[in-house]
């Protein structure tokens, strides 16, 4: 049976990706070697990570002055570099959900933190407006999709500093605008490739402003000076993040990952919303078109093992919803087929039906 893979997280990779990594795994450009065993320094793995930022550049259409790097350690990671890279005295953070209470809880290790907004109060099931950055902070940080909860800021924000975003499952699906932007920062395994990298996009003019002495391996500089290499990158994951790099452009570019990825989400929203037994979790206007979350309505709670049970059967993966809100959780990224949502709502469609 065909299986629909909704991960979160490690989450689907196109067929391209997947196999040209296996493709690579046994012979590596036509070096009849394994990627796997090669070394990071040989001209053709540097090819690899020159084209993977040379893509990454032209799909986000950054301008002059922003680096790209592949570095380890997770999105996580991120929490820790940005404020010990940018934070000298007291910077923003809007809390809107798991990942963005995680990243201020380690800025607060290096200044003060304003946190302008938190929709923490009703379960992170909107996106907090109106809030207003103050003037003096080195920047503003926000997660542009809460992945767990399902909310998404698609329209960059107005911020009166730079900002910093960790856009790490809604990179490569919307157009944003760059140049707002010092840091931007994404775990690879949400929209682009297996976990192990993170893809950090840094505003040279950003680095280089604190005074506290920054670890070599946690400042910026370093993997900017080296290219990515100051140590050993992950070379695997780089290799297929620049696989997915390829396919996107080759389809098109992010505009028309938006466009799919905007249609596909409309089509299991308007199943939920139209369905007499599921709702939606989080607010109309902030409903995350990467991940979506819905629960039984009220009058049908007791079904919910029964349909998470009848859609396994059907073929559906990875729809339970994250320990923290229950219910479903469908994540839609990039690599997510039209036809595998509406294989969900033909689910849902005929669980209806036998209710
Ligand atoms: C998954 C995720 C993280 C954590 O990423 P790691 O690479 O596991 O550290 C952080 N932020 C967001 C928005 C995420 O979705």
């Amino acid at each position: 049976m065909k299986k629909h893979n909704f991960y979160a997280g490690p989450s689907i990779l196109t067929p391209y990706t997947i196999q040209k990594t296996a493709d690579a795994v046994i012979n590596f450009a036509d070096t009849g070697l394994s990627v796997l065993e090669v070394s990071h320094r040989s001209k053709e793995f540097q090819a690899v990570v020159d084209e993977a930022v040379a893509l990454t550049k032209e799909l986000l259409q950054l301008p002059e002055g922003y680096h790209v790097l592949f570095l380890g350690g997770g999105a996580s990671m991120q929490f820790c570099m940005v404020p010990f890279n940018l934070l000298e005295k007291k910077a923003a953070y809007l809390n809107t959900g798991t990942w963005a209470s995680n990243a201020i809880k380690e800025a607060k290790l290096f200044g003060e933190i304003d946190v302008v907004a938190s929709s923490e109060d009703t379960k992170f099931n909107y996106i907090p407006k109106n809030f207003v950055i103050p003037t003096d902070a080195d920047y503003f940080h926000y997660t542009s999709n809460n992945t767990i909860y399902g909310t998404e800021l698609r329209k960059d924000p107005d911020s009166p500093v730079p900002m910093v975003c960790d856009m790490s499952s809604d990179i490569f699906s919307r157009v944003f605008d760059p140049t707002k932007y010092e840091v931007i920062y994404a775990g690879a395994q949400k929209n682009l490739a297996p976990a192990g990298v993170t893809i950090v996009i840094v505003k040279e003019s950003a680095l280089g402003h604190v005074s506290r002495p920054i670890p070599t391996m946690l400042d910026y500089r370093t993997h900017v000076k080296k290219g990515s290499m100051f140590n050993t990158p992950p070379v695997l994951p780089i290799y297929s993040a620049l696989m997915t790099l390829r396919y996107y452009k080759e389809q098109g570019g992010v505009a028309e990952m938006e466009r799919r990825d905007v249609e596909k989400a409309a089509i299991l929203y308007d199943e939920i919303d139209r369905n007499k037994l599921f709702m939606g979790t989080v607010a109309e206007e902030d409903r995350s078109i990467m991940n979506v979350c819905f629960v039984m309505k009220p009058d049908y709670a007791e079904l919910e093992k029964e349909f998470l049970d009848f859609a396994t059967s059907k073929g559906m993966v990875g729809i339970k919803g994250h320990r923290s809100v229950g219910g479903f959780r469908a994540s839609l990224y990039n690599a997510l087929p039209k036809e595998s949502v509406e294989a969900l709502v033909a689910v849902m469609k005929e669980f209806e039906a036998k209710h």
